[in-house]
């Protein structure tokens, strides 16, 4: 007896990808996605059947925000014991904050949540939109044992198949427009479709699928430059209601040494704000305490976000805090991985 088609929900949330050119008037226009095999036939080759959802209002992604995402975790809820596997077609601008946050709030995730966009619209000529929809859909329906092979939020762009909150992305127009360089590749594209089995996700096998739609915004970001002044500091660290910190700092998480600088952080964490360290390189760690400069952070115990991305940092921090971690946790759950975000 022959096996009955993977089947996968194609979940279209806007973005780039989602467009098509009106050749008579060269302008962009959202796609029909229920006329998706009609216009991309290769999708007939893929051993899998597709079924569409879109936003009523294609985004672009500049616009999600942490209620869009619940929208696309409760899809994927709503339809999880009808599909093998999901993919979510999504703007590429802010699509590493959206897989970050989506690997926290699908918590004993056992199928495939494959993120991906293009740089440029489905019937450009020179469009990467095709190649990447085509390979996700294939990558999220690869099942081995009657298993899914992929069990994690990933990030599919430009023949890489990533770990969704480990990327970043890096450039505005390359297609190479995402990187993740504290993680390998989950799997890349050329002739073959070559799996790196090594580096997959693999959660608890016995729990059921249990999905976290509270986050907490009451969060900010704070890069750290040559210049900033007491009053910019205190000011961010005076915000009303706000809850956690993302302290972007220099190289291992290396931070000015002055007194008022270390006093206005230690203060606000005495008032129970949660300041996390994460380095503004690209890639590598925080390692607090190998520089002279650091050494006070650690002191005052500051939250280390060792090599975690800063799109994977504050979506964490959204979900701990809208999960009512407790204060005398909070540090040490931060600090380990809940979803490969940090080695
Ligand atoms: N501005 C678009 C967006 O993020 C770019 C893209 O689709 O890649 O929605």
């Amino acid at each position: 007896m022959a096996n009955s088609p993977t089947r996968i929900l194609l979940i279209y949330t806007g973005g780039t990808i989602g467009m098509i050119k009106d050749y008579d008037t060269g302008a962009l226009k959202a796609f029909n996605f229920n006329k998706l095999e009609k216009k991309i036939p290769e999708l007939g080759q893929l051993d899998c059947s597709i079924d569409t959802v879109s936003f009523e209002e294609p985004l672009d992604s500049s616009n999600m925000d942490p209620g869009h995402w619940v929208k696309i975790a409760g899809l994927i809820e709503e339809h999880y014991e009808t599909y093998e596997g999901f993919v979510v077609l999504h703007g590429s601008d802010t699509m590493s904050y959206t897989a970050s946050a989506l690997s926290y709030m699908l918590e004993h995730l056992r199928k495939p949540v494959v993120l991906t966009g293009s740089q440029l619209p489905i019937g450009d000529l020179r469009t990467d939109a095709k190649e990447n929809l085509i390979t996700a859909i294939q990558v999220a329906s690869l099942q081995e044992r009657g298993r899914p092979v992929i069990q994690e939020v990933c990030l599919y762009f430009e023949y890489k198949l990533y770990r969704g909150n480990r990327t970043t992305k890096i450039n505005a127009e390359h297609f190479e427009a995402f990187a993740s360089l504290n993680y390998p590749p989950l799997a890349e594209s050329g002739v073959h479709l070559k799996v790196n089995y090594e580096a997959l996700y693999r959660g608890s096998r016995r729990k059921a699928l249990l999905v976290h739609k509270e986050l907490d915004t009451n969060v900010a970001i704070l890069k750290l430059f040559p210049g900033l002044n007491k009053e910019v500091l205190t000011s961010v660290l005076n915000i009303p209601g706000l809850k956690g910190l993302v302290l972007e700092t220099y190289g291992a998480g290396n931070a000015p040494t002055q007194d008022w600088f270390v006093s206005a952080l230690k203060d606000a964490m005495t008032r129970g704000i949660k300041v996390v360290n994460v380095t503004q390189c690209s890639g590598g760690s925080v390692l607090m305490g190998q520089y002279e400069t650091s050494e006070a952070l650690r002191k005052i115990q500051i939250i280390s976000g060792a090599d975690i991305t800063t799109e994977a940092a504050i979506t964490k921090l959204m979900y701990l805090l809208g999960n009512k971690v407790s204060a005398k946790s909070f540090k040490t759950i931060f600090e380990t991985s809940l979803r490969g975000e940090m080695s």
